[in-house]
């Protein structure tokens, strides 16, 4: 079967763009596929990361994925920097991607803000990691995120220019053609983009500020009843029909969520709310948030009460992953012609 790669950065907490952006999918792939899923520590560190809570976000977020419905039996799951050929073939790609291509990437833009001479160089380079998560164990389906589309088009150049730059040493090592195989972003399910509580033309961040723009995963009801509470919207009541959420970003923002939760689609939930206001949608959307986070929540409490269990099963994770891993980094390494002695 397709071997599925993705993976979440272990900072703060996750939210509900996470899951419903990206976990939900993942734990139904595992019916299909072969699947890896990687606690990326090293694009967190892209951005400073205090180590003591880097330490215990990665266990933290380990426990999410469990807790979510990720079978670490089936899946690998494992943290990036425990495999060290993620870190080796990145190397490889610095040297493949061009300066042009990551210059046109939005979220480096976003994320260094104007002060671009003092961000760390990593930041810069982080698609070109990510490019090697996947391609090390030759993954060709990612769910991700919308927000993460332009990446994975990066990710597939580069696999691209490195087949193209090395035909020749592929074809002499006795390798397929189609060395790495060009990486597809799988963006379904029930809501590909969540936006922030506080700006509905902004994608909901675990690296917002504000606490109030996003629910996290382990909110208890007082502050998603609050959160959603304050999320911003208008003063206009519910439309029956999807034309009337048109330039209501906060609005359509919350009848997404909600249809999202509720595993229906925006026209039904429109259907049942229609001409009611915020002040009745708001706490059956609250409530709704609360059934479906609250089990997840108290099954990441439990796991997170035996780290040792979690790094166990992380170790566990980082071997099956190296298996697979190790391999086809050596086989970069005969392509690019970098000697391995032995
Ligand atoms: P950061 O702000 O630090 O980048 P993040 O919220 O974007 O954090 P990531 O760990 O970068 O979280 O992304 C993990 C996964 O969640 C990715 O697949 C990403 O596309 C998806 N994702 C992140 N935010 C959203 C969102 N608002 N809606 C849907 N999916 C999202
Ligand atoms: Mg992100």
């Amino acid at each position: 079967p397709h071997r599925v790669f993705s993976g979440m950065q272990p900072t703060h907490s996750l939210h509900l763009g996470n899951y419903l952006g990206a976990m939900v999918n993942w734990v139904k792939m595992q019916e299909t596929h072969d699947c890896i899923y990687c606690v990326v520590d090293l694009h967190a560190i892209t951005l400073w990361q205090d180590p003591k809570e880097l330490r215990s976000n990665i266990r933290e977020l380990t426990a999410a994925y469990i807790a979510g419905g990720v079978d670490p039996e089936r899946s690998i799951i494992f943290n990036q920097s425990a495999v060290a050929a993620h870190a080796e073939l990145a190397w490889v790609f610095n040297c493949v991607a061009r300066m042009g291509w990551l210059n046109r990437m939005t979220q480096f833009k976003e994320k260094a803000g104007k002060d671009r001479e003092n961000v760390s160089t990593g930041l810069f380079v982080y698609p070109n990691l990510m490019a090697a998560d996947i391609l090390v164990y030759r993954a060709t389906h990612v769910p991700v995120g919308e927000d993460q589309k332009q990446h994975l088009e990066l990710a597939r150049n580069i696999a691209q220019k490195f087949n193209n730059d090395f035909a020749e040493s592929i074809a002499a090592n006795g390798f397929a053609e189609e060395f790495f195989p060009l990486p597809e972003p799988f963006i379904t399910g029930p809501a590909t983009r969540v936006m922030s509580l506080r700006d509905g033309t902004k994608k909901m961040s675990k690296s917002d500020p504000s606490d109030y723009s996003r629910i996290n995963m382990t909110d208890d009801a007082d502050a998603i009843a609050q959160k959603v509470r304050k999320a911003r919207t208008d003063p206009e009541p519910l439309p029956s029909e999807l034309e009337g959420l048109k330039d209501r970003a906060g609005a359509e923002n919350l009848v997404g969520i909600y249809a999202a939760l509720a595993g229906t689609s925006k026209e039904a939930v429109l259907a049942e709310y229609g001409g009611q206001g915020f002040a009745a949608f708001k706490p059956a959307l609250a409530d709704l948030a609360v059934a479906r986070l609250a089990p997840i929540a108290d099954e990441m409490r439990r796991l997170l009460a035996d780290p040792a269990e979690i790094d166990a099963l992380l170790a566990r994770g980082a071997d099956r992953a190296r298996e697979i891993a190790d391999p086809i980094m050596d086989e970069v390494k005969d392509v690019v012609g970098l000697l391995r002695p032995h």
